[in-house]
């Protein structure tokens, strides 16, 4: 059975979707689209569609505000996801976190790859998981292989805060939510993140709400 959604060729669906110019809506965990395995982009949208699409997604992004966003987010099954992060964070945050200015880009059939043994423990939210924030342990460094929007090859080493980013964008065109990863007692409510949790490590929540850090 699928929704009346489903018998619409894609690329109308998204023509349709990015008729306005503001942000579009964000799927929120329970959605099936959200859990599905995102097909690759192998030019099911042609190059005008493809290129007001990242425009929607890199304006929703923003909108939100959020530091990365993933097709399904927007409810489209295709491995495309936006990233940008201009980092405005105190300066020991950005050091304890390596959390560097990550430029605008877009990831095509992007493809993430342990480099190293390296492990980073922090919290991180999501836009479809609207509220709350969890210790998620990633990868400190990854290798991104994959496309840019134009369909050029990209094979770069991400490390500190984009590192992460990227795992999580990935993650999303597996149907895989960083709650999946996340240590479940850290769960925090953005509130209790404000109030509590904004040193530069987990280490405070670790001892205070019982959980282990690597
Ligand atoms: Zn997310």
């Amino acid at each position: 059975m699928g929704t009346p959604n489903d018998r619409v060729p894609l690329a109308d669906r998204v023509e349709r979707l990015v008729a306005g110019d503001g942000p579009l809506p964000l799927v929120a965990a329970g959605d099936p689209v959200l859990r599905r395995v995102s097909d690759p982009f192998d030019g099911q949208l042609d190059s005008a569609l493809l290129a007001r699409f990242v425009q929607a997604l890199r304006v929703t992004m923003r909108a939100a505000p959020g530091v990365g966003l993933a097709a399904p987010q927007v409810g489209v099954g295709l491995r495309i996801a936006v990233i940008e992060d201009p980092a405005p964070v105190p300066e020991e945050v950005a050091v304890a976190r390596a959390r560097v200015p990550q430029p605008f880009r877009v990831l095509v059939n992007p493809v993430c790859t342990p480099v190293g043994s390296g492990r980073a423990a922090f919290f991180e939210g999501c836009l479809s998981v609207p509220g709350y924030q969890a210790v998620v342990t990633r990868h400190a460094e990854v290798r991104l292989t994959g496309q840019d929007e134009h369909g050029r090859s990209v094979d770069e080493v991400f490390g500190g805060w984009p590192a992460r980013i990227v795992q999580h964008e990935t993650d999303h065109l597996d149907g895989t939510l960083y709650l999946d990863r996340a240590e479940p007692r850290s769960l925090s409510s953005h509130q209790a993140v404000a109030e509590r949790w904004t040193q530069p490590t987990p280490a405070e929540a670790a001892r205070a709400l019982g959980f282990e850090l690597p």
